[in-house]
């Protein structure tokens, strides 16, 4: 199923509650295994499921709950604030402040969007005021440096990179001194990724990040991989620890459940999500206003 479906999907399932004349432990588990099978079929990794379904059941005691629409309300409520939960890992992620410089270091495999996220990131923070620029770290994919300097060309931020220098750590290192000396606020740093999760790829963030020292790193997660995102997020954490995601892709086609639940794995909180490949596509994220969204 994808994932714009599981807002319809879900409402469904609370509208059988709402059509139903009595609150009972028969219509409530009807409701929840509703819910559960719309969660599965969008990828959310079957655990959490469980979880959130004994979490609902623990919150609301049926046998008690006040008779009509208020006990529906109680329902309701309880479902909204666990399916928050599910994506709120209940920590507060960076936040960049003008006047200085706010390093940022993006991670993940290649293809994930990491290069397009960059420079989308680089004009919400120039849009808002703070001074933004772009580092082409990447030197291992040919050609990441081109599509780098071509967006940020379009977006009209500032950009470093080098077509001779094959070593990321000195790309890294030198556009970031140089753009502390310029006095930039955020200084945006994008890595390579590979196809996979290898060990070159995770000892080469290790020495990029202890050479730049990055104030924020964050992970950029592909919505359409599915349940694979929480074996990679796992694998990223343990190497870049990484503090906050931006779950790309999640512009309709993708299940998504799977990467929006990984934060729970990694108890990381999402901060951004990408809806779609043009520069402006990019929206802040915040569990509760992401499920109202879904709800409608
Ligand atoms: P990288 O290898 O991780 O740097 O990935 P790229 O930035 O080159 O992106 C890979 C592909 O994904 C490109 O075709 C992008 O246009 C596309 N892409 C990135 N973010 C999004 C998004 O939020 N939605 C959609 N639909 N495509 C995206």
């Amino acid at each position: 199923m994808v994932f714009s479906d599981l807002g319809r999907r879900l409402n469904a399932a609370l509208g059988e509650l709402s059509k139903s004349d009595v609150v009972n432990d028969e219509v409530v588990d009807g409701v929840l295994k509703s819910i559960c099978k719309a969660l599965l079929e969008s990828d959310v990794n079957v655990r959490l499921v469980q979880e959130l379904r004994g979490n609902i059941k623990k919150r609301i005691n049926v046998k008690s709950l006040p008779a009509g629409p208020n006990g529906k309300r109680v329902v309701q409520k309880a479902v909204f604030d666990e399916l928050c939960d599910l994506l709120d890992p209940k920590t507060q992620a960076f936040t960049p402040k003008k006047g200085r410089p706010n390093v940022i270091m993006f991670v993940g495999l290649q293809g994930s969007g990491k290069t397009t996220t960059c420079t989308k990131l680089a004009l919400y923070y120039q849009r808002r005021g703070f001074k933004s620029c772009l580092v082409a770290a990447d030197t291992f994919r040919a050609g990441a440096f081109d599509q780098l300097k071509q967006n940020a060309l379009k977006a009209r931020i500032p950009f470093y990179g080098s077509y001779t220098e094959a070593d990321p750590v000195v790309v890294a290192q030198t556009g970031v001194d140089k753009f502390k000396k310029e006095r930039f606020d955020i200084i945006i740093v994008d890595t390579s990724g590979r196809h996979q999760q290898e060990k070159e790829l995770f000892n080469e963030m290790i020495e990029i990040s202890e050479a730049v020292r990055p104030n924020q790193t964050i992970m950029v997660l592909d919505a359409s991989i599915g349940q694979a995102a929480e074996s990679q997020s796992r694998a990223f954490k343990e190497s870049a620890n990484f503090g906050a995601v931006i779950v790309t892709k999640l512009d309709g086609h993708a299940k998504g459940g799977g990467a929006l639940s990984a934060v729970a794995a990694t108890k990381t909180p999402i901060i951004f999500i990408g809806t779609g490949e043009h520069i402006n596509d990019l929206e802040r994220f915040s569990p509760r206003s992401f499920i109202s969204k879904l709800l409608g």
